[in-house]
């Protein structure tokens, strides 16, 4: 189960870790790309955060289509119109929720993940956003149906986010500006499944 009070905690947290990491997600996109990722992300939640306060009498799914599209209205780059589709995706299998079930939970992940799919063509193993975020969502999927609470699951979602991440550094990216790099692009951290393993530490953390 998660309130709606959870969800504004969770975007809030996301928001300050885009803040905290802004650096470290800009220098990993200044290794295989143009040296953004942590400044769009950044800049992308600052808008959302400022918007936040005119949000708490809204439902979830109009909250989480709000702050879709102050992504995608705020921030460039590739980053932008995916997290976007993300989130705006992410609220329209909640229609008129003001707190969530396990399921519903589940279902907005993979409602946003089949966003992301759909906007940026991309399967997992080409290096992006996608190789964190599958990954977290099969994890979350088999904890809960082995019973377990939402809490273990979101525990479960980031660790494998974050091998997810590790497993970035191994492979080629085939999408996006990192591809313009071909092998040499072998070795490095992914910088948007980084940010992406961030959105499932907050999730966590934001879980009560
Ligand atoms: P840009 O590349 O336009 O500067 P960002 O630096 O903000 O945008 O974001 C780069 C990240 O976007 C990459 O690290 C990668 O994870 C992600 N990305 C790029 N293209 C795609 C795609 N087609 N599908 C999913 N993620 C992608
Ligand atoms: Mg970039
Ligand atoms: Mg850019």
């Amino acid at each position: 189960m998660a309130t709606k009070a959870e969800v504004l905690d969770f975007i809030r947290i996301y928001g300050d870790k885009m803040a905290e990491h802004r650096q470290e997600l800009t220098d990993f996109d200044q290794a295989i790309g143009d040296g953004d990722h942590g400044i769009n992300m950044n800049r992308g939640f600052k808008a959302v955060s400022e918007k936040l306060p005119t949000l708490g009498d809204k439902n979830i799914d109009d909250i989480l289509k709000a702050v879709g599209m102050t992504l995608v209205s705020t921030v460039g780059g590739a980053s932008g119109p995916l997290y976007g589709t993300a989130f705006m995706k992410a609220g329209t299998v909640l229609k008129g929720k003001e707190e969530l079930s396990d399921q519903d939970v589940i279902s907005a992940f993979e409602e946003g993940v089949g966003g992301i799919k759909f906007r940026g063509k991309a399967v997992q193993g080409e290096k992006t956003i996608l190789d964190s975020m599958i990954p977290a969502i099969d994890a979350i999927k088999k904890s809960i149906s082995e019973g377990n609470s939402m809490t273990v699951a979101l525990e479960a979602g980031e660790k494998a986010a974050w091998e997810g991440v590790e497993y970035t550094k191994t492979i080629i990216a085939t999408k996006g500006r990192a591809s313009y790099l071909g092998e040499r692009s072998i070795g490095h951290q992914d910088p948007g499944a980084t940010s992406m393993a961030y959105l499932f530490q907050a999730a966590k953390e934001a879980a009560k």
